[in-house]
């Protein structure tokens, strides 16, 4: 009697939990993906669970007839255990599809997994007939046979199986998640458990129901995933999602949408709203895939994930979108043209790791790369970029950074000064050049750290004394702009130089002219400080920039070094020789002193000796060369001179 109510209390209070959820389920209102679906059934298995727990409990209490509390028991009974045989499969299948395990009904491993679960059901559903599992006697006792056991095998293989999913999951899975997931299995043991030690105290289904409240408000509620303002999977969400997929050998290709002029139609037509591009763009995306396959990594990166091995209609599919971005797109009163660019990867041809694909989210394809879609060989380009980027960031750890020295000549071929030029040796990737390397430590901020591991080399070199003892008078060390304007750089110059017994007139700086064009008023304050202090500047790769010529000769620099494109340029056509006689002269009547870079003929040294230019520097004399090569190089010189 007491037993009976007690027990009625627990399946009443497990029917609330269970009646909460559902309704919570409902208000989410999520419903397609299949977790989604997975957790309705395996909600709905509780509840009726629950429910099968009040008549029991009502059957038992002694207060109906005999014969109609055995009906009662026996029919709920039956519906209990054809219903709770499901629950731990289920879980174990709710498991594997949030932790991106691949379950295909198909496969041969799927197949032996559900063995157990068939068998247990067959028992489950049969026993009125078998009585394998179990039976009520005339006196409405309750019996349990071998087939109970059976179940509870087979829902422990389910149990543990869930278990290892979760564990060999355990990176791919958010925090949060994770929690609830082992919450909920710890739940379900310990109901088990007290249930199994105590056959009245029938909390299993109880435990069970609050163990998914969890899971409801972790793993089912995806707020944490979505991206407010855009209404689309998050960047963090993408994360999980990938490095899942890759954990688990899943094939998926991504489709990479990245809108290059974001910030123009933000402008023309976003009104305060952050989401002007998801406003414009999410009907159209989500008809090509489901909502939930579609994230928004940065504001103007879509990325669509298709799990499908048939390559061709991905591309097909992008190619249908590289077709839409041709055209304007309405919104609003606007008639907006998106620049997008397209890429297509294969996980896990193309992307191996997370790092990979933000890797092309966020380093978008330059506007000169002229290709509609890029896939294939093509993304190499970003492996190799973040291979440099990685060999760049370890560089300093690893040593792999050393200075060269290119020598450079006054007109009538004497040694005049040289120019110390970055290399990098890295273990995997062999000998870097800095015109690769450079642009990509620009955009990282890591040339700042090679800037100064330059200069203070070259302010070693000259410390030595063996430059002086050689003739020559100063050493140029590349500055790169950006990193003269930023605050502290002039103090950080003087503090490198000053800890060295030099003068600060043996080093002389070279800007480049296409990047100085920004802003002269700021660099033109640097540059005069510097030299105060007694530094010497050269504006360096003369004549391939566009900048304003009278901005840049206000800057008032020592020594203009003309590209070598105008030297090369002068001997192809009579318009690069006028274009080369006129800067020249242009300069000299300023009063600057030039030199030319990129001498690699005697017949290019008459031509520079005509024109009237001050100092030479090109393979034709000597190619960079390591420290140690250079210093045999200028003694041997010096000898000769
Ligand atoms: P840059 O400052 O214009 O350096 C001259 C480049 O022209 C060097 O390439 C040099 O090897 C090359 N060169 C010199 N003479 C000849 C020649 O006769 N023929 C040909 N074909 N090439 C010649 P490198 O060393 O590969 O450097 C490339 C660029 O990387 C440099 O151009 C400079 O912009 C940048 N860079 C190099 N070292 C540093 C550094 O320490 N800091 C910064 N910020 N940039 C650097
Ligand atoms: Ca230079
Ligand atoms: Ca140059």
């Amino acid at each position: 009697m007491l037993n009976s109510s007690f027990a009625m209390g627990l399946s009443a209070a497990s029917l609330l939990v269970c009646i909460s959820n559902l309704i919570f389920t409902y208000i989410l209102g999520k419903n397609d993906k299949s977790h989604n679906r997975v957790y309705a059934v395996i909600v709905f298995i509780l509840t009726i669970n629950s429910l099968t727990g009040i008549f029991s409990a009502i059957a038992g209490s002694g207060e109906l007839p005999i014969k109609d509390a055995i009906l009662l028991q026996k029919i709920s009974r039956t519906v209990y255990f054809i219903t709770h045989t499901a629950l731990c499969p289920m879980f174990y299948y709710y498991v594997s599809k949030v932790s991106f395990v691949s379950v295909r009904f198909s496969s041969i491993k799927t197949k032996i997994i559900a063995i157990p679960f068939v068998i247990t059901e067959l028992l489950a559903i049969s026993n009125p007939f078998t009585n394998y599992v179990w039976y009520i006697d005339n006196k409405g006792e309750f019996h349990r046979l071998w087939g109970e056991m059976l179940i509870y095998l087979s829902a422990l293989f389910y149990y543990i199986l869930a278990t290892v999913v979760l564990v060999t999951s355990w990176s791919v899975i958010s925090k949060k998640r994770k929690s609830a997931l082992l919450f909920c299995l710890i739940l379900v043991a310990l109901g088990v458990l007290t249930q199994l030690i105590n056959k009245n105290l029938k909390v299993e289904v109880l435990a069970e129901s609050i163990g998914f409240t969890g899971v409801l408000m972790s793993v089912e509620n995806e707020d944490d995933r979505i991206d407010f303002g855009m209404d689309f999977y998050n960047r963090s969400a993408l994360s999980l999602d990938i490095s899942g997929a890759l954990k688990h050998n899943r094939k998926l290709s991504v489709i990479i949408i990245h809108i290059r002029n974001y910030d123009i139609i933000n402008r023309i037509a976003g009104n305060g709203e952050s989401n002007v591009l998801s406003s414009i763009l999410a009907d159209y995306l989500r008809s090509l895939v489901k909502r939930y396959y579609i994230y928004v990594p940065n504001v103007d990166t879509f990325v669509l994930t298709v799990y499908s091995r048939d390559t061709e209609k991905v591309e097909r599919m992008a190619s249908g979108i590289a077709d839409m971005f041709d055209k304007p797109w309405d919104y609003k009163d606007y008639n907006i043209h998106m620049d997008a660019s397209i890429m297509v990867a294969e996980i896990p041809d193309n992307i191996k790791s997370v790092k990979d694909l933000f890797y092309m989210t966020d380093n978008p394809v330059s506007n000169d790369v002229d290709m509609r879609i890029i896939k294939g060989d093509s993304l190499n380009v970003f492996m190799r970029r973040q291979e440099v980027e990685d060999a760049v960031s370890h560089g300093f750890a690893e040593n792999s950074f050393e200075v060269y020295y290119q020598p450079t000549f006054n007109i009538d071929g004497s040694l005049h000064g040289a120019e110390a030029l970055i290399r990098m040796h890295d273990k995997k990737l062999g000998n870097l050049y800095p015109d690769e390397f450079i642009p990509i430590a620009e955009s990282n901020g890591l040339v700042d750290d090679i800037d100064r591991f330059v200069l203070n080399e070259a302010c070693r070199l000259i410390e030595s004394g063996v430059t002086k003892e050689n003739g020559i008078d100063n050493i140029n060390v590349n500055l790169s702009v950006t990193e003269c304007m930023k605050p502290g750089f002039i103090e950080n110059i003087n503090r490198i130089v000053e800890k060295y017994k030099i003068d600060k007139n043996n080093i002389n700086f070279e800007i480049t002219e296409s990047i100085a064009a920004s802003d002269y008023g700021t660099l033109g304050g640097i540059i005069h400080q510097l030299k105060d202090e007694g530094f010497l500047f050269s504006m360096d790769d003369y004549g391939t920039g566009y900048s304003n010529v009278s901005a840049v000769f206000s800057l008032n620099l020592d020594v203009v070094k003309i590209d070598k494109s105008l030297l090369w340029g002068a001997e192809k056509s009579e318009l690069g020789m006028i274009i080369l006689e006129n800067t020249i002269r242009m300069i000299r009547e300023m009063g600057k002193k030039i030199l030319v870079e990129g001498v690699e003929t005697s017949a290019q040294i008459e031509l520079l000796k005509k024109l009237g230019v001050d100092y030479l520097q090109g393979f034709y004399f000597s190619k960079p060369i390591p420290k140690d090569d250079f210093i045999d190089f200028i003694r041997e010189k010096h000898l000769a001179e």
